[in-house]
């Protein structure tokens, strides 16, 4: 039998394959996302205690009501920005399903979807699944700017969308000030809804302010903003995260994810409710990650890789265009296989072919494996 796929250029992901080779080789792996260490003891121990507290049975569809209460808290302390906990905020299965859930509950067939390119691989399947199409702005290296005067000519009767992500994976910039405020001035009078992906929200560095929509009303009022536990507490792997939105766009959000995961592990919401009610565990993130930068660039210093800007996220761009002509997908397998280094390719992040040179490290690592890395780098010239 054959069947049509509904994703037929679909492959495997970056993540996955970078990882299966960096361990087939017992490379340090800085390609994947996630940190190398455990989440905070004090939270594994609340865990363990709505675990044995038989919290083990389906949650209320949009969350259990202490973390909604939790985080209605946390966005109006942090953004000045007030939601209902009971109609404006969902807790998802991480911040893949919530963009998921966003884009299947929004994009019509035909209707078409502002991404800016490098972009997180999961937006573009979410919207051919939906339907719809994804129109690619290109942001070029070493500073990856948004030109908002070329968005705009971008913007159709058909444009339904516009997905933000600040600070950006893979690229390690953040978006200012002004960003939003040409944003929001490019969507007024439109129809376009914003998905504003933050799951890096506290992963800001040198004293910038992490631009959240929350921050700003008008354009709050047409967007869903996605957050991941997951990089916040040291978690990828417990896939919980949420969303926030006005209630209009939440209500429609809802009908998609009641069928799609109806509700989320509930062990996990109780434990992140209590261990939420101290907002050092969040605010201190931006100072113990940007340590983790510098120290990542100094033990790699007198090597041939040139570092972009890291402003946000826990990833470090370099460049390695004096150290070798292959492309960037080609280079990350050598310098795994070869080296013992794993790390992300930035081209498969762009729909059309680059010829940057440019590979992604993650830094969310302990100092002894940044050292081992900086090692390596710093004798590869
Ligand atoms: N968006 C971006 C920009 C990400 O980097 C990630 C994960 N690394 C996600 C969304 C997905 O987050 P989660 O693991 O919570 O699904
Ligand atoms: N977001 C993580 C990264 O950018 C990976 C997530 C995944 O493996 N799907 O590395």
């Amino acid at each position: 039998m054959i069947i049509p796929s509904k994703l037929s250029v679909s492959q495997t992901t970056i993540f996955t394959e970078m990882s299966a080779l960096a361990a087939k080789h017992n490379a340090l792996n800085l390609g994947q996302g996630f940190p190398d260490y455990d989440p905070p003891a004090e939270l594994l121990d609340l865990v363990k205690k709505y675990i044995d507290n038989h919290k083990h049975q389906y949650a209320p569809m949009a969350g259990v009501p202490a973390l909604r209460e939790m985080l209605a808290q946390k966005v109006a302390k942090s953004y000045d920005c007030c939601v209902n906990s009971e109609s404006e905020i969902t807790i998802t299965a991480g911040a893949t399903q919530a963009i998921y859930t966003a884009i299947a509950a929004l994009v019509h067939p035909g209707d078409e979807v502002i991404v800016f390119e490098p972009s997180y691989d999961s937006y573009r399947p979410a919207i051919e699944i939906a339907g719809g199409k994804t129109v690619p702005y290109t942001m070029d290296g070493p500073e990856f700017k948004i030109n908002w005067y070329l968005v705009s000519a971008m913007i159709r009767p058909e444009t339904r969308m516009i997905i933000i992500n600040t600070p950006h994976n893979p690229t390690g910039t953040i978006l200012k000030e002004d960003d939003l405020i040409h944003l929001s001035r490019l969507v007024r009078d439109t129809d376009i809804i914003i998905l504003s992906d933050e799951v890096y929200e506290h992963l800001v560095f040198d004293g910038h302010r992490h631009e959240s929509v929350l921050l700003y009303p008008e354009l709050f009022q047409r967007s869903i903003a996605v957050f991941s536990f997951g990089k916040t507490y040291h978690c990828t792997g417990w896939k919980v995260g949420y969303c926030v939105a006005p209630e209009y766009l939440m209500n429609e959000f809802r009908k998609v994810h009641q069928w799609n995961v109806f509700s989320v592990n509930s062990f996990i919401q109780y434990a992140m409710a209590d261990f939420m009610a101290t907002p050092d565990h969040y605010l201190l993130l931006g100072q113990y990650y940007q340590a983790k930068r510098d120290y990542f660039l100094d033990c790699m210093s007198g090597s041939g890789f040139k570092p972009l800007k890291t402003e946000g996220t826990f990833f470090q761009v370099c460049d390695y265009s004096t150290i070798s002509d292959r492309d960037d997908v080609d280079f990350a397998r050598q310098l795994t296989t070869n080296h013992g280094v794993a790390c992300i390719p930035i081209s498969v992040f762009y729909s059309a072919k680059r010829q940057d040179k440019l590979i992604r490290f993650c830094f969310a690592k302990t100092e002894s494996m940044l050292m081992a890395a900086g090692k390596i780098l710093g004798k590869i010239h």
